[in-house]
């Protein structure tokens, strides 16, 4: 198959790390087989034209795979929108069929709005979780699963015992590019027993660390009344959950020696900016935490965050990096971020870059705006979007979805 446009192309300086260049793409299987630049490429092409965005596979490193139903239920804090809203909904996935035909759904929209890389969480319930990684495993997604493990604070039929849990989570099977994770929820739903046994789990299988982060006040005060008055990334450095492939969502309240601890750990900050927002959370310092060395991804934490696309997420990033009073990322930053950034920190070097050799996750976009006439078109397709302008999401070169 041949696609032709403008292809978002990376380079090496971190100050322009994307640009765009005509020319065209060639699939061949699940791979990109060659990248041909120049205008002349353009012509014959399967799919695309002179106006025509193409873009890798979006990833999306924090969302809720059982709360895609919920989203937009706003004017609740976190821990009673928790309580209200999330764990009702979590529950149905007691049914593992209903879990995999919500998680086809899922899957659908996230192929819709470009997404095809995800770190994930599913429920308490193994079956479900299990169910979750097959379907989005056979649909060719890549990225990490995990099975939410909680042990206290949450509704009785959402509670499992830890060793339970722990047995469960270990014997969470990879299905094609979709990997076991490990999802302690928080540290106010985990006792210390719990939080120790994943971080052992995580040390012996390698696998992905998924978990919060001080993210409202009134949660930061939970875990200190739960965990014997010690810091937050204290409580999960002892379990041994700060590690180089921990994502720690949100991670707004932090003090300098918390920031320090992440960046020594090599702890990933998801930041969720659309989230942040919704649940009235605070305003996350992107900027200060990357300036001490903690590496920052993003995500859209639905449905803590009503947007499933990455590229409104991008712009709500831009939009908290400018309410600080911060240096602000640039719109190229920031489809680096959401594309070659966001795959590398989930541990996919072969995502995210269009190159000879890559997995063929390629977005076909045909914008209604004169984006190509703007002194800045990376800014105006970022500030534009639309998601009907989305033409095909091709997974491992497979058409996961078509606008025709
Ligand atoms: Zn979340």
């Amino acid at each position: 198959m041949k696609l032709g446009g403008q292809i978002l192309l990376h380079t090496d300086d971190p100050r322009e790390p994307v640009h765009l260049a005509p020319g065209a793409l060639l699939i061949d299987g699940d791979r990109i087989s060659r990248v041909d630049l120049g205008d002349t490429h353009l012509a014959n092409a399967d799919l695309g034209g002179v106006d025509t965005f193409i873009c890798p596979g979006l990833t999306d490193t924090h969302l809720h795979l059982p709360q895609f139903d919920s989203i937009g239920v706003s004017g609740l804090e976190l821990l009673d929108w928790l309580d209200r809203v999330i764990f009702p909904a979590e529950a149905r996935w007691a049914d593992a069929a209903y879990a995999a035909d919500m998680t086809t759904r899922v899957a659908r929209q996230l192929a819709g709005v470009g997404t095809t890389c995800i770190a994930a969480y599913a429920t308490v319930h193994h079956d479900a979780a299990q169910a979750a990684i097959r379907v989005l495993g056979e649909a060719g997604f890549s990225g990490h699963v995990g099975q939410v493990l909680m042990d206290q604070q949450a509704p009785e039929q959402l509670l499992r015992p830890c060793d339970q849990l722990l047995r469960e989570a270990a014997a969470l099977r990879a299905n094609g590019r979709i990997a076991p994770s490990i999802n302690p929820r928080f540290a106010v739903t985990c006792t210390p027993a719990l939080l120790a046994g994943a971080g052992q789990l995580a040390a012996a299988t390698g696998r992905f660390v998924q978990t919060h982060l001080a993210e409202t006040a009134r949660e930061c005060e939970a875990v200190r009344a739960l965990h014997d008055q010690a810091t937050y990334t204290d409580v999960y450095h002892k379990a041994g959950l700060l590690t180089p492939r921990s994502l720690m969502a949100h991670s707004i309240r932090l003090s300098g020696p918390e920031r320090a601890l992440m960046a020594r750990t090599g702890a990933i900050a998801a930041h969720c900016p659309t989230a942040n927002r919704f649940l009235l959370a605070g305003s996350m310092d992107r900027a200060g935490t990357l300036g001490v060395g903690v590496r920052v991804s993003l995500g859209s934490d639905v449905a803590g965050g009503p947007d499933r696309s990455m590229v409104r997420v991008c712009r709500a990033m831009i939009e908290t990096a400018q309410s600080l009073d911060a240096a602000p990322p640039t719109a190229a930053q920031a489809w680096d971020m959401i594309t070659r950034q966001g795959a590398t920190l989930l541990g996919f070097n072969d995502l995210g870059v269009l190159r000879t050799g890559a997995r063929a996750d390629v977005l076909v976009v045909t914008p209604d705006v004169p984006w190509l006439a703007s002194p800045d078109p990376l800014s105006t397709l970022l500030y534009a979007w639309d998601d009907r302008w989305l033409r095909a999401t091709l997974i491992g070169g497979k058409t996961a979805y078509s606008s025709t």
